[in-house]
């Protein structure tokens, strides 16, 4: 448990966030981020879809509290969204609502969720709003229902940890959704935070939404919920195009290629662009078994900024922990 606190710890660092995006994917992060620019994402899509694998495409950002910030990353967005159309690729878009400046301002996030939405609608794209922590539950629920109003090409995620979860799939039963454990340290007064209460939710919520006949992705690298839900349509007829599995880029890459090759629908979520470290941090705190892609490339590559960003991470880690204690 504390090493999963320490890199949600440094997945919030802000300091540690600027020093990694001047240094590029370092640090083992480009084995699960696909590159830094659209050309190189785009690339990495066409392999996925050479594959059978369809893509969810995540420009990278967080920690926005600028207006300039939010506005240069709506404008990357909608310029992955011109590449997706262009480049013909079977690929549609996840983003963070954080990053259209819902810590600045919720009107001014949602002009620039709206524009997104719009402009993906115009190509027939699918545009995925993920969840963050419970701060930003309701007012990313709210962009939601008001977007939707007018535009169809909107889904979101629900979060198994949450004790809500089952309410908020019972509301947004008639959309797309990506059902995920969550990946967020939430406090006990408003999530499970035993593995095995999580897991259960994770197979009522995926189960209630394949049942409701509404798109359902499951997001997991756990075989146990996989070879569940193999079972489950089995069981209740359920046709494969009513859902997919999901898994992040760089993961478990054999089981993608064969639940692919299963016939079963595949999307592999791909994240790219010059914001990879929170990202990277959340990845290592799931499953700290990840840290072996950073040793990897730490000792293929000798590269001494990794060392530098990597030691300096963990003095600002303990530093900020001494802070918070206090
Ligand atoms: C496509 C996608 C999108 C997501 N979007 C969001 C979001 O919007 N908001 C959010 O809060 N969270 C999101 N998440 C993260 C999610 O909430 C979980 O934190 C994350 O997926 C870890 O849980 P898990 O179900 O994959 O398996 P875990 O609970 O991490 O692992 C369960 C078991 O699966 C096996 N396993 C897991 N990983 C591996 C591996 N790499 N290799 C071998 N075996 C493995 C092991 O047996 C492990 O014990 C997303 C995840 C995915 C895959």
């Amino acid at each position: 448990m504390w090493l999963k606190n320490f890199f949600i710890g440094l997945s919030q660092n802000q300091l540690l966030n600027s020093m990694a995006k001047k240094y590029g994917t370092k640090l083992g992060a480009q084995t699960v981020v696909a590159g830094t620019t659209i050309e190189e994402m785009i690339e990495s899509v066409k392999e996925l879809n050479r594959h059978g694998i369809s893509a969810t495409v995540d420009n990278l950002g967080e920690f926005v509290f600028e207006k300039e910030e939010a506005l240069e990353a709506k404008d990357q967005i909608l310029n992955v969204i011109e590449a997706i159309h262009a480049h013909e690729v079977d690929a549609h878009i996840s983003l963070k609502p954080t990053q259209l400046g819902l810590d600045i301002d919720y009107a001014f996030c949602r002009e620039n969720l709206e524009e997104i939405v719009a402009k993906a609608n115009e190509f027939g794209i699918f545009i995925n709003v993920d969840m963050e922590d419970y701060k930003h539950l309701q007012p990313s629920f709210d962009l939601i229902d008001e977007l939707s109003q007018s535009y169809q090409n909107i889904g979101t995620v629900i979060q198994a940890y949450f004790f809500d979860s089952v309410k908020m799939i019972q509301a947004y039963k008639d959309f797309r959704l990506r059902i995920v454990k969550g990946a967020y340290k939430e406090p006990e007064t408003v999530a499970y935070q035993d593995k095995k209460e999580i897991n259960n939710n994770f197979l009522k919520l995926i189960e209630y939404h394949l049942l409701s006949g509404s798109f359902t992705s499951i997001a997991t690298h756990d075989h146990h919920v996989i070879n569940h839900v193999k079972q489950f349509v089995k069981e209740n007829d359920i046709p494969k195009d009513k859902f997919e599995f999901q898994m992040l880029y760089g993961f478990r890459k054999d089981l993608q290629l064969t639940l692919a090759k299963e016939g079963y629908q595949f999307c592999t979520y791909v994240p790219f662009g010059k914001d990879w470290y929170g990202y990277f941090m959340r990845r290592l705190a799931e499953r700290p078994q990840n840290m072996n892609l950073v040793v990897k490339q730490v000792f293929n590559k000798k590269t001494n900024t990794a060392i530098a960003i990597g030691a300096g991470a963990f003095l600002l880690g303990r530093l900020s922990k001494r802070k918070k204690n206090k």
